[in-house]
């Protein structure tokens, strides 16, 4: 579904993404991991192109998303993209972020277009706000939007990225379970999070990242229970160990 190949990125001198490869398959749910600052965002958002890179090539559906003369928005309604800052447009409705690109992009009527809308809001536990203003809603609601918005492209994939990190925490399991849910319907997914809790039970591949590299790539019984990498090690027991409090 998605294939990565030697991808390099700079920012300036910076070099944020340091040969990337690998693949995400049919039906899988690969999480992104690693510190804060490791690339993670960076190699989600060059694969629908928001950030171009260097080096390298990336496919989806084998084929060239750089290819010359690719239409760019045509390949970005064709992925669905959930960012962590929801991105609904504020002078919509509900209903009305879901059809937009269905009807602009994709040609799809008016009727039809709403009744799809109306089924993936009763997916995400909100048919009951359709017609609600993106305002007056909670952020993990406007979250479980957005999904319903992505999904509304009918894409092959859907790119998460830290879909949960701008949510207050008793809004975090409400948007995950949804996600979940996708991942047992057999959605591909890729998602850059830091809950290792849905990690461990939804994930079938982690890639941890540091500095740019994937530098382990395993399945989550495995990372979870014996990383190999120290920098994993290190993260994982950061990440583990409940906070302790300077005393000073
Ligand atoms: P992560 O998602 O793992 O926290 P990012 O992909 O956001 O990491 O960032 C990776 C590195 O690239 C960081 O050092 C960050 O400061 C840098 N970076 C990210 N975006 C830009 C940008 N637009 N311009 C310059 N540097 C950037």
């Amino acid at each position: 579904m998605i294939e990565l190949d030697g991808v390099n990125k700079w920012y300036g001198n910076y070099h944020a993404l340091s040969d990337v490869t690998g693949s995400v398959t049919n039906g899988e749910v690969l999480v992104v991991c690693g510190p804060s600052g490791s690339g993670k965002s960076t190699l989600i958002r060059t694969i629908n192109r928001l950030e171009p890179i260097q080096r390298g090539t990336i496919r989806i559906g084998g084929e060239d998303i750089y290819k010359q003369g690719k239409d760019i928005n045509a390949l970005r309604a064709g992925i669905g993209f959930v960012f962590q800052q929801f991105n609904l447009f504020p002078h919509l409705s509900v209903r009305q972020n879901i059809t937009l690109s269905p009807v602009k992009v994709g040609g799809m009527s008016r009727a039809q277009a709403d009744e799809l809308a109306d089924a993936l809001l009763a997916k995400v536990g909100l048919a009951h706000k359709a017609d609600a203003m993106p305002a007056n809603l909670s952020g993990g609601q406007q979250q479980r939007v957005a999904i319903a918005r992505a999904l509304a492209q009918r894409p092959p994939v859907i790119l998460f990225d830290e879909p949960t990190s701008a949510l207050d925490p008793e809004m975090v399991g409400e948007v995950l379970s949804v996600m979940k849910q996708l991942a047992q319907d057999g959605m591909t997914m890729m998602v850059v999070t830091h809950e290792m809790g849905f990690a461990r039970d939804v994930a079938d591949c982690i890639w941890f990242m540091d500095e740019g590299k994937i530098v382990e790539r395993a399945r989550p019984d495995k990372f979870f229970t014996s990383p190999e990498h120290p920098r994993a090690q290190k993260f994982l027991s950061d990440i583990l160990r409940p906070h302790s409090v300077s005393s000073h």
